[in-house]
């Protein structure tokens, strides 16, 4: 890309700053497609049950609710701005004001322009409808995340960053393989990052990401090797992912790795039903993913709908990313409010904040304004991530004291008012 005419100076320094290998790489990992939907998929019944479960569920949490006032947290946010994300990418969360800090840090000179137009370069508009201003946004981010001292230092800032915001827990995954261009090893990846951790007061853990790709099996499995090696319940490494390509690269391509994950007693979320349709959600399920990334596209597939809900698979769905890389034609058909009156544990997350130019504050104005997502129905959401968090029993009741949610699982509640599945 160096040596294009045209192109602004600080676009041309940062390319001459940046190899261009970023962009190869990142057009494997993201998975925008413009796609469409068929309508009539949407047709899905909802029973009576379902609403005497909600009305249930919302009774519940709103005795909580009402217990749970007394608590006091040390930032005393009102708790209508207390969040957690479970799905946010560490290369994703870079601000300009991030970005600085580890430019200065690592010895790099950022080009010298103002911060308009250096933003330009870590943040797509909200009207992005080009793939490659998408894919460009993760060049300077990844080019920052190439040291220990890098990774470790975008770790701590990245969490501290959102403990600002109001996030209370979160957990934070990057792909080790994406962070050895300089020469760092994936374990010394992981070991950087774990020692940012420390340096945060926010309860957060980490998330190792395999990715969808071609030849890149060796990776995949030393990250698997890792995620075990350093698996902890709290604190630490605590579940594995998949992310890249789904349309390009399906689920079934990886059956074997996530066999041996299941085998090894690591946790793991897979990113489905994103960029290909509800097949790959139910491979994922039946692989062993608790939880699902985005999952969006289960609305063509109310069998699938249904399996969702029994297994009480977590959604971390994610609006503003899903509305920019078009994971649903228009987003009016946005099937979050359907999955959540389904009774499907939903969650709200950030994925790429600082791409997106997102928090999740904003993410829950969204649905407000949007979608006409109540508090009750923030509250079930945020119980929802609360059951679905990879952490232990005893930060999930911190975390339910916390955001005035009554004690023991929502969903395991919910379930005894289910009747046997037949
Ligand atoms: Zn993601």
């Amino acid at each position: 890309m160096t040596g294009e005419t045209g192109l602004s100076p600080v676009r041309s320094a940062l390319t001459d700053m940046i190899p261009a290998f970023h962009i190869e790489e990142r057009s494997e990992y993201l998975h925008m497609t413009h796609r469409f939907l068929p309508n009539e998929s949407r047709q899905i019944g909802k029973t009576i049950l379902n609403v005497i479960v909600l009305a249930f569920a919302l009774a519940v949490l709103l005795s909580g609710f009402a217990a749970g006032r007394a608590a006091a947290d040390e930032q005393n946010l009102p708790y209508a701005d207390r969040y957690i994300d479970l799905h946010l990418h560490l290369d994703g969360a870079i601000t300009l004001d991030i970005a600085k800090q580890l430019a200065a840090l690592q010895g790099f000179t950022l080009p010298d322009a103002p911060d308009e137009e250096l933003e330009k370069y870590l943040t797509v508009p909200d009207d992005c409808e080009s793939l490659n201003d998408f894919l460009k946004c993760f060049e300077l981010p990844g080019y920052l995340l190439q040291t220990p001292e890098g990774l470790r230092e975008a770790v701590h800032l990245v969490a501290d960053n959102i403990r600002n915001q109001g996030v209370l827990y979160a957990e934070i995954r990057f792909a080790p393989q994406f962070h050895t261009k300089s020469g760092m090893t994936q374990e010394e990846a992981v070991q950087a990052a774990l020692e940012g951790l420390k340096e945060t007061e926010l309860k957060a853990n980490l998330i190792l990401c395999c990715m969808r790709g071609e030849g890149n099996e060796a990776q995949n499995e030393e990250t698997l090797a890792l995620a075990k090696k350093y698996l902890v319940e709290d604190g630490g490494v605590v579940a594995m992912d998949l992310a890249g390509a789904e349309a390009l690269y399906p689920t079934e391509n990886y059956r074997e790795l996530f066999a041996k994950a299941k085998e090894l007693g690591v946790p793991f979320t897979m990113h489905a039903g994103e960029a290909s349709g509800p097949e790959s959600v139910r491979l994922a399920i039946e692989y062993g993913a608790s939880r699902i990334g985005h999952g969006v596209r289960i609305f063509e597939d109310p069998e699938l709908i249904a399996l969702v809900r029994e297994k009480g698979i977590a959604l971390e769905m994610c609006p503003t990313s899903n509305r920019q890389t078009h994971a649903v034609e228009d987003m009016a058909d946005y099937p979050f409010m359907q999955f959540l009156e389904d009774g499907i544990r939903v969650t709200l997350n950030t994925d790429d904040m600082g791409i997106e130019g997102t928090t999740l504050a904003k993410e829950f104005r969204y649905m407000e304004e949007t979608f006409a997502l109540s508090p009750e129905q923030e509250r079930i959401v945020l119980a929802n991530a609360v059951d679905a968090a990879f952490t232990t029993d005893e930060v999930k009741d911190w975390l339910r004291e916390q955001l005035g949610l009554p004690k023991g699982m929502v969903i395991e509640l919910l379930e005894d008012t289910l009747p046997e599945a037949s």
